[in-house]
């Protein structure tokens, strides 16, 4: 139930596979923005395992040479953003250890870029 979870860590792709509906649905919405020369993301909308909203802010460039990577090892430039979030919605969990600010939850959203 949304709302009750219990703090646990866990990378299932399950998460990553309805985070990626909830994007789809426009729900979650990520967002390219430029502030002092450095571009950078804004992941915003409800966590696909606690339903809380969360803000998820990071810069871009860290990124690409990440995806670059990550894309079959051939170092290519790579017009895929991958974006490994974990839920901070800021709002006190069950068993959530100290410092913790989300539900434990990790996923990857996997988007083209613009
Ligand atoms: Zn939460
Ligand atoms: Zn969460």
């Amino acid at each position: 139930m949304p709302g009750s979870s219990v703090y646990l860590p866990t990378t299932d792709f399950n998460w990553t596979e309805r985070a990626f509906a909830l994007y789809a649905q426009g729900r979650l919405t990520v967002t390219e923005h430029t502030a002092d020369g450095v571009s950078g993301v804004v992941v915003s909308g409800p966590c696909p395992r606690c339903d809380h909203h969360f803000v998820d802010r990071r810069s871009l460039d860290a990124l690409t040479g990440l995806a670059g990577v990550n894309r079959n090892g051939e170092g290519e430039p790579s017009d895929l953003i991958l974006l490994d979030v974990t839920c901070g919605c800021g709002i006190p969990h069950e068993g959530a250890p100290e410092g913790a600010t989300g539900c434990g939850v990790s996923f990857r959203i996997e988007l083209k870029r613009l």
